[in-house]
This record gives C-alpha cells, sequence and structure tokens, in this order.
C-alpha cells in the first residue's frame, strides 16, 4: 500500500478540474482524510485518504523558508 506524502501547505493537482476552473490546491489538514482549499475558490474539499490518492496527479511540496539543523557555516 502506498503511502503518500503529503503535508499542511503543500499545493497539489487534481485529475479533475474544479467546477470553478481552478487545478490547484492547497493542503490545510492531513490525517484519515485530506483537507483541501481550491486556490481559485477558496472553497474546502475534505478526502479520504485512499480518494486523494486516486485523484491527486502531483504535489508541490510548501517552500522551506529555513532548514532545522543547525547551520554548519555559522561565523561564530
Ligand atoms: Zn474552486
Amino acid at each position: 500500500m502506498n503511502v503518500i506524502h503529503v503535508q499542511v501547505g503543500d499545493v497539489v493537482r487534481l485529475r479533475k478540474q474544479h467546477p470553478c476552473g481552478g487545478w490547484e490546491w492547497t493542503v490545510v489538514r492531513t490525517g484519515a482524510d485530506i483537507g483541501l482549499v481550491c486556490n481559485t475558490c477558496q472553497r474546502r474539499l475534505m478526502l479520504p485518504r485512499h480518494k486523494f490518492r486516486k485523484a491527486v496527479r502531483r504535489i508541490t511540496p510548501a517552500p522551506q523558508p529555513a532548514p532545522t539543523s543547525p547551520n554548519p557555516d555559522s561565523p561564530l
């Protein structure tokens, strides 16, 4: 069974176009269901994981602002 690695903030593209004309969704919740918000019309959608896995075409990970590990190039 494939595990989908998705986290809050990721942008996903689904196979079906939303009626509003949008293709991209932002993940707002992960758990038994995946919570999505349409980037075009801001409508919310909840999908069970197995449905999400079938519906998703591409996952764009959220940009990571800074690494959490300590910086080895620190001047001190
Ligand atoms: Zn929409």
